[in-house]
């Protein structure tokens, strides 16, 4: 089983239809440590994702995701726009001019997205980010697809990793972006990144980890 162009598409619509759902679960969890937009800058900027991909619906995965990634960020402000255009514009560029990926480019691809992320944010694990779901997940996909797991069973280990991962920053103390000026008043509450990298993963998992 291989991942085709058509479920990358499929994945880029899930996680659009997923943000839009969860829209008001992530702006109050912005609410509580930061400026209450999250599910407001997602929202907006999965739209003009979506509004953009008939354009390249025959393209290679590479030109897809890049496409993604430069409509998030020029259409989300804050710190998500910048650091979710880099996660897909340095996973389109891992993905190249594929029209398909096996487990081990997928795996590639995803590492080389979070990698990104993390360079873009400065973050490291721990800092209660969405990194604390995005590279568990990686991680948990790589290593079942070293083991020689398929792609479906290595993205059902990878979003749960991810779903820890998000769980683990309740109890952190923000140290990066606009929750880290809390202090300790972060303590106790939910990462809304975090939570939004979990939805998106999921919308991966399911798009991509299902039998063609
Ligand atoms: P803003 O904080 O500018 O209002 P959003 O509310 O859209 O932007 O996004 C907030 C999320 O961005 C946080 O929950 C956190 O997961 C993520 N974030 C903020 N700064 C960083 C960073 N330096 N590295 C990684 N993620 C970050
Ligand atoms: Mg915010």
């Amino acid at each position: 089983m291989s991942v085709t162009r058509q479920c990358i598409l499929n994945f880029v619509g899930a996680a659009a239809a997923a943000l839009h759902r969860n829209s008001q679960y992530l702006t109050e969890l912005d609410a509580a440590i930061g400026d209450a937009d999250h599910g407001i800058n997602m929202d907006r900027g999965f739209k003009a994702v979506i509004a953009r991909l008939p354009g390249v619906q025959e393209k290679d995965i590479g030109t897809i995701l890049k496409t993604v990634g430069m409509a998030l960020v020029s259409t989300v402000g804050g710190a998500a726009g910048p650091l979710y255009g880099t996660f897909f514009l340095r996973m389109g560029a891992a993905a190249g001019d594929k029209l398909e990926l096996t487990a081990t480019d997928l795996s590639a691809v995803l590492e080389a997205g979070v990698r990104g992320v993390a360079e873009r944010g400065k973050a490291n694990l721990n800092e209660k980010t969405m990194l604390d779901a995005l590279q568990p997940g990686a991680e948990a996909l790589r290593q079942a697809v070293t083991r020689g797991e398929g792609i479906q069973e290595a993205l059902r280990l990878a979003v749960a990793a991810a779903e820890r991962g998000m769980q683990a920053t309740i109890p952190m103390k923000a140290l990066k972006g606009r929750a880290s000026y809390l202090g300790e008043r972060s303590i106790g509450h939910q990462d809304p990144g975090a939570t939004s990298s979990l939805l998106i993963l999921q919308a991966l998992g399911s798009s991509c980890g299902v039998e063609a």
